[in-house]
């Protein structure tokens, strides 16, 4: 399994000299395997450089799956090149109660108005589907599982596996306790926190919403985002071996992250690392 960053920015996307090295694309995360279809995790603005390379590929069925329909995760849907090939079979799943619910909410923004595209006019043939936290799904032959964040309208993290190995994708959340509780004070996982730690339970790979420090967070406790101390307890926990620090801030240049992943350099159990626009994951092997 391979897991390739085509968007870390949150919220908004900040092209630029001082953004250059961490990228300022937001979030769109692809999952491939050899044989198996293409996993796209968000469809922010990445998704516009990912789109021509999947044509490259033998597949033409893909699955997309949104963490939420805030417009940094689903901006770059009507940039996604396969979306107007009619050769490609996608399968957008999101959280919803139900396909048209899923369905409804890409409609309300492609809608004419806000882009010239209609959903109703899109060439690929699309389908959709939807989840509910707490369950598991799948995309074609990929078996994905599904938790609860803490995000304003709602957000969930997703699970995959393949050969034994595992990625999570956690964006966008606050913490799941409030400060001095669970985690964040030091104490055990109870809830929705514990359903997340146990999404994580001995991941290879978790990616996770950190885009405020502690100060910022407990200035903005409603927002609907983590800090990485947080991040980096809650993975603890769950015996992660690798943490990426993700949706970094508009305003963090790359001088800023750049000391940010000094800091958190000599982490082990989990190690932590900065995601970065192009990067690239290998999950395999013993
Ligand atoms: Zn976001
Ligand atoms: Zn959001």
């Amino acid at each position: 399994m391979t897991v390739r960053l085509w968007g870390v920015r949150g919220s908004f996307p900040v092209p630029g000299t001082d953004t250059a090295k961490y990228g300022g694309n937001t979030s769109c995360i692809e999952v491939t395997a050899e044989g198996l279809p293409t996993v796209v995790f968000d469809c922010g603005t990445g998704a516009r450089k990912l789109g021509p390379t999947l044509f490259a590929r033998e597949q033409r069925e893909l699955h997309i799956v949104f963490t939420h329909f805030h417009m940094d995760h689903l901006f770059g849907f009507p940039f996604f090149a396969p979306v107007f090939a009619p050769s490609f079979e996608i399968t957008v799943t999101a959280p919803a109660f139900n396909p048209d619910g899923t369905r409804d909410r890409i409609a309300r923004f492609l809608n004419g108005i806000f882009h010239p595209v209609r959903m109703s006019e899109v060439p690929a043939k699309v389908q959709f589907a939807a989840v509910r936290p707490g369950h598991s799904f799948s995309c074609g032959p990929w078996e994905l599982k599904a938790a609860a964040l803490n995000h304003p309208g709602g957000a969930c993290a997703y699970r995959i596996e393949r050969n034994g190995r595992a990625m999570v994708y956690i964006t966008d959340t606050a913490p799941l306790s409030r400060p001095g509780e669970g985690l964040a004070g030091g104490g055990e996982p109870t809830g929705r926190e514990l359903q997340l730690v146990e999404l994580c339970e001995g991941a290879d790979l978790v990616i996770f919403d950190t885009m405020f420090s502690l100060n910022e967070y407990l200035e903005k406790m409603t927002w609907g985002h983590s800090y990485p101390e947080y991040a980096y307890e809650l993975c603890k926990v769950a015996r992660v071996k690798k943490l990426l620090l993700f949706h970094h801030a508009p305003d963090a240049s790359d001088s800023e992250l750049d000391a940010l992943a000094v800091h958190w350099a000599s982490a082990q159990e989990p190690v932590v690392e900065l995601a970065r626009e192009g990067m690239e994951i290998v999950l395999e092997g013993p």
